[in-house]
């Protein structure tokens, strides 16, 4: 059940009254002590003495990636050196990396939230946790880690890569709970397939997956696949790493531990919150950090709120998976889509497997969007007619469904590369000239 039910099922009466103490000390920290916060609310006419309750959140200033990048490294800590024990990176993958640091106290808060993420999967201090998260600048491993040992899981600290050793330490060591990328867990299984090892048939009963967008239907097939409980978990690197929001074994949205973090979903144009229950990014203000705060941290990730109490007894409020960043989002004639929004409509149909990329081109001045699908192994792939038929089928579910037109090209068995980690979804080439951007 929970790892920490006092906290997780408290009355939402005393978890409002503690976020509100929480984000007045939090704001008063960050006033004293971060140069570039105290610039932007006396830029904005902010006063923190107005704050009496926490609907005035919305009059604070917004904090957004290049503010942390242009404090690199150490300019957006709220301590002195000497209290940081630790620091993660972001990957920087689209730009200068930024860096982030943890006071002893933030890794202890940390594995607290990481070890009630593995027990809203169902997972015990009775677990094999097997954790193939890269270890190192990237918060995936050692979070993951240090929650599992909180949990008083067996960790096996594999880190990624090697999957033959994957398949092997997974059959060997009785592992029960696997935590990686869900596109890593879809290669693990095919792994496995090509060593004869029928990973349905081991101990492996649930997997704790994030780090990137994936689909429904991605899950119901890795589920299908591995024979396990699926979970999503989230978090990125800016607000703590993996451990901010998790699933529970009811699959429906993702427990915000909102005791450690206010989550609100804001229009990403106009920045003005939306309905309850709206589509648009996700913003996060830290209540507990100690090294790094963040105040209306923008994400980039989009995502709305589930209404409704959740049958597990938790009272934190849940956001529905996150289905893509705006960074990633594709405007195919003028219609807005994601990458997991195709997957989804993809994993749906037979005679098609789940690796797909989408290939943007641009042909004068209109983008050319084509999606790489692979097919499955049965499927006879020098058919040329059935291949047309289901080239036609996918195309126009990708109409019905997104209602924008897309050209689709079916490639053969593991023709698109495999990621041991975060899954590369979009293949930018509209502007090779300037180097293109490939992610
Ligand atoms: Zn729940």
């Amino acid at each position: 059940m929970a790892f920490q039910p006092d906290l997780e099922m408290m009355p939402r009466e005393r978890l409002e009254q503690l976020e509100l103490e929480r984000l007045r000390d939090t704001l008063g920290r960050v006033y004293a002590n971060v140069p570039l916060y105290r610039a932007k609310f006396d830029e904005a006419g902010f006063d923190l003495a107005s704050v009496t309750s926490l609907a005035d959140l919305v009059r604070v200033p917004f904090t957004v990636k290049d503010d942390l990048r242009s404090a690199y490294p150490y300019g957006m800590f709220a301590v002195p050196l000497h209290e940081i024990v630790r620091v993660h990176s972001s990957s920087g993958t689209t730009g200068q990396i930024t860096v982030v640091g943890y006071t002893r106290g933030d890794i202890d808060r940390w594995s607290d939230l990481m070890a009630r993420t593995y027990a809203a999967a169902g997972a015990t201090a009775d677990d094999i946790v097997q954790v193939t998260y890269g270890y190192g600048l990237f918060t995936g491993g050692l979070g993951a880690h240090y929650g599992s040992e909180r949990l008083g899981a067996l960790t096996i600290p594999v880190s990624g890569g090697n999957t033959k050793r994957q398949v092997q330490i997974l059959k060997d060591f009785g592992v029960t709970v696997l935590a990686c990328t869900p596109s890593y867990a879809q290669l693990i299984g095919e792994t496995a397939a090509e060593m004869g090892v029928d990973i349905r048939e081991l101990p492996l009963r649930a997997g704790v997956f994030g780090a990137e967008p994936w689909s429904e239907n991605m899950r119901r097939q890795i589920e299908d696949q591995l024979g396990i409980k699926a979970i999503d978990i989230y978090g990125l690197s800016e607000v703590i790493g993996p451990g901010v929001a998790a699933e529970c074994t009811e699959q429906n949205g993702l427990h915000v531990n909102e005791d450690h973090f206010l989550i609100e979903i804001v229009d990403p144009d106009t920045l003005k919150p939306v309905p309850d229950g709206e589509v648009g990014e996700v913003v996060f203000t830290t209540l507990t950090k100690e090294g790094i705060p963040v105040i209306r941290y923008r994400t980039r990730d989009i995502s709305r709120m589930v209404a409704g109490e959740c049958d597990c007894g938790r009272t934190f409020r849940r956001m529905q998976r996150v289905f893509g960043r705006t960074d990633d989002m594709l405007i195919v004639r003028g219609v807005n889509v994601f990458p997991s929004q195709i997957e989804q409509v993809l994993m749906d149909i037979p005679g098609v497997a789940p690796h797909y990329q989408v290939i943007l081109t641009r042909e004068g001045a209109l983008d050319n969007v084509e999606v790489h699908v692979e097919v499955t192994p049965d499927f006879a792939f020098d058919e040329i007619r059935a291949l047309e038929a289901l080239q036609r089928r996918l195309r126009a579910e990708i109409m019905s469904v997104l209602a924008v037109q897309v050209g689709v090209k079916l490639v053969e068995p593991k023709s698109i590369q495999r990621s041991e980690g975060k899954a590369k979804r979009v293949v930018d080439l509209r502007d090779v000239s300037k180097g293109g951007i490939l992610r």
